[in-house]
């Protein structure tokens, strides 16, 4: 393969040149290099000038569960991409069969799996089942769909519509019609989260089903925890209130497992933790942590049954995505399962995660501006605020100072959305499933040395 890879002045060109890259304002990029990186192993990764980062981030947006370098999965992926690497459409692979087997293996009450290439497109297939349903079975009724605000569900702009993270929508309207928000359960920045606060948050949901009707309402989509609206983990009650509006009401729960899929939390799902029973759960980060491109539309086999019907010509789910047949994404989704059950991840996804959190807490005896510590396994965010009482949340300047900070001590950390009134201000961890209790404890130094320059 021919690249610049020994020119790294030629490299940095063609990528500032040539290179758009992700959420990002490209302007700096006149005046600054884009940092480019080049390896990785385990935690661990290198940038083009050779400086080593403990990685807590798991690649920038928490989907390298299983850590760097795994040859294991690159070399079955080589195999299998040997031996077969596609065939789409009414075709099926020998990984892709596997893979579905061992995936719902995990995932009991659930059936089907439908394969797809990314978070989002996962999320267009449930949003189109719940339509096509609504259109077959309920005459056109039940076909709105409820989503949470501060929830994000991906970037196409249905999965917009149904975007809870409002800086994110702006500027891409006009929306897809049919998409209803429902209030988070986080009372935002209020100190007043006492008794009933699980059941005031689904009689929320409740209301808006109320008021739009519920034999119009087909789905309600919600993360387990909501990952980039700031890391905010439901009371106990709400999942168990939530479960019981679907039971009432006859409407799907679609849970967006794209984050928390895979280990994150310290279960498999993240709505294990929660003992809940969703109709669909969408998944793709950690599916294959990044190793290929691959993502999973589960349902029920009452859903899946919704669209047998050889009497309705059109009454099959007419969807395909050309790239839910490349078998990279089955291989490598299969050999990362097989890692975080031979490794124990999701046990070591708790274990850490409790030592990480308790970490976290301990910085806020010395530091004043962590307002809040929130999370659940190796999935943890750290809210900073300027009154703790008041919870005023801390300026965008410092909390990226921070992060800032953090990369130049070699660090990669995260924050929540920038622009977002109220959550622009917490900090967001998701290292590796594999990080030991050394990584955990560096990162929190990092932190602890970080807010103490940049509060100073
Ligand atoms: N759902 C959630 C909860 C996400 O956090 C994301 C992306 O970060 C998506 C869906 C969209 O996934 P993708 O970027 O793979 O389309």
């Amino acid at each position: 393969m021919n690249t610049h890879v020994n020119d790294p002045a030629a490299l940095i060109e063609a990528d500032r040149a040539h290179v758009w890259h992700h959420l990002v304002q490209h302007k700096p990029f006149e005046t600054i290099d884009p940092q480019i990186i080049v390896e990785g192993k385990g935690m661990r990764v290198w940038d083009l000038n050779g400086k080593e980062h403990l990685d807590a981030v798991s690649g920038g947006v928490w989907t390298v569960n299983v850590g760097y370098g795994r040859t294991e999965i690159a070399d079955a992926v080589r195999d299998q991409l040997v031996k077969m690497c596609y065939f789409a459409g009414a075709k099926g692979t020998i990984p892709g069969a596997t893979f579905a087997e061992r995936l719902i293996g995990k995932m009991p009450g659930l059936d089907r799996v439908y394969y797809a290439n990314s978070g989002s497109e996962a999320n267009e297939k449930a949003f189109k089942m719940v339509r096509q349903i609504s259109a077959k079975h309920y005459g056109g009724k039940k076909s709105k769909i409820l989503y949470r605000d501060r929830d994000y569900h991906g970037t196409t702009i249905a999965c917009l519509s149904a975007g809870g993270q409002k800086e994110r929508n702006v500027q891409y309207g006009p929306f897809a019609p049919g998409f209803i928000e429902v209030p988070h359960c986080l009372e935002y920045q209020s100190t007043d989260r006492g008794e009933g606060y699980a059941e005031r948050a689904v009689k929320a949901i409740e209301d808006v089903i109320l008021r739009e009707g519920a034999d119009e309402i087909g789905a309600l989509c919600l993360e387990p925890i909501t990952a980039g609206g700031g890391i905010i983990v439901p009371p106990k009650g709400y999942w168990e209130g939530v479960q019981e509006l679907c039971k009432k009401y006859d409407i799907l729960l679609h849970i967006d497992e794209v984050v928390c899929g895979l280990g994150r939390t310290g279960t498999w799902f993240g709505y294990q933790q929660f003992g809940v029973q969703p109709d669909i759960v969408t998944m793709a980060k950690g599916v294959a942590s990044g190793y290929a491109a691959i993502s999973c539309c589960v349902t029920t086999n009452r859903v899946f049954d919704m669209f047998k019907d050889d009497t309705d010509k059109l009454g099959y789910f007419r969807d395909i995505s050309t790239f839910g047949g490349c078998t990279a994404g089955p291989t490598a989704a299969l050999v990362n399962m097989e890692i975080i059950e031979n490794e124990k991840l999701c046990e070591n996804s708790t274990k850490m995660g409790e030592r990480f959190q308790n970490n976290l807490l301990e910085l806020m005896d010395k530091h004043k501006c962590i307002g809040e510590v929130r999370g659940m396994g190796l999935f943890q965010g750290a809210e900073l605020v300027l009154d703790r009482e008041t919870r005023e949340p801390m300026d965008e300047k410092r909390v990226m100072g921070v992060v800032a900070d953090c990369l130049q001590q070699g660090v990669i950390i995260g924050a929540s959305n920038r622009s977002m009134p109220g959550f622009n201000n917490t900090l967001l961890f998701a290292p590796a499933l594999i990080a030991t209790e050394s990584d955990v404890d560096e990162i929190t130094a990092a932190v602890d040395a970080a807010l103490t320059r940049v509060m100073a």
